[in-house]
């Protein structure tokens, strides 16, 4: 890992850098210095929010080791809006990285799905 943070720039290319700008809107559910938490379009629970830092990082694979507090805060995040959800059973957090790992948009984001019970190993 670098040492320094990842790129900071964002892009009007991005479409979560949008949603940060807030030319695309989201019900900010949550919303802190480093990042915002909003319902995934597309819920695959019953509750399904995305993290994601308002700076942009297009994935994990490009993390760099500066971006450490960033990443912690993301997870710290989480927790609280999984506290704030209700979702005292438990939830799952997942980072889909890179085609094989699913991801789709390339901003970096938290998926925090909750409100049934998850299967395991994942599709
Ligand atoms: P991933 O496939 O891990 O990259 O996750 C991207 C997620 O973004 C998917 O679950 C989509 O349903 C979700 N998504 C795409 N566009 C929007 C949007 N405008 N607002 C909220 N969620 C979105
Ligand atoms: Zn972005």
């Amino acid at each position: 890992m670098k040492a320094t943070p990842s790129s900071s720039s964002s892009s009007s290319d991005c479409l979560f850098c949008r949603i940060v700008s807030g030319d695309i809107p989201a019900n900010r559910v949550y919303e802190d210095e480093l990042c915002i938490g909003f319902p995934d379009i597309n819920p695959q629970a019953p509750t399904h929010l995305l993290i994601i830092p308002k700076r942009h990082i297009a994935s994990a694979a490009s993390a760099a080791e500066g971006d450490t507090g960033l990443l912690g805060s993301l997870v710290a995040a989480a927790s609280a809006i999984a506290r704030n959800e209700g979702l005292s059973k438990g939830y799952r957090i997942v980072m889909n990285t890179g085609d094989d790992g699913g991801q789709t948009v390339n901003h970096l984001h938290l998926h925090l799905l909750g409100g049934r019970r998850m299967t395991w190993p994942p599709g």
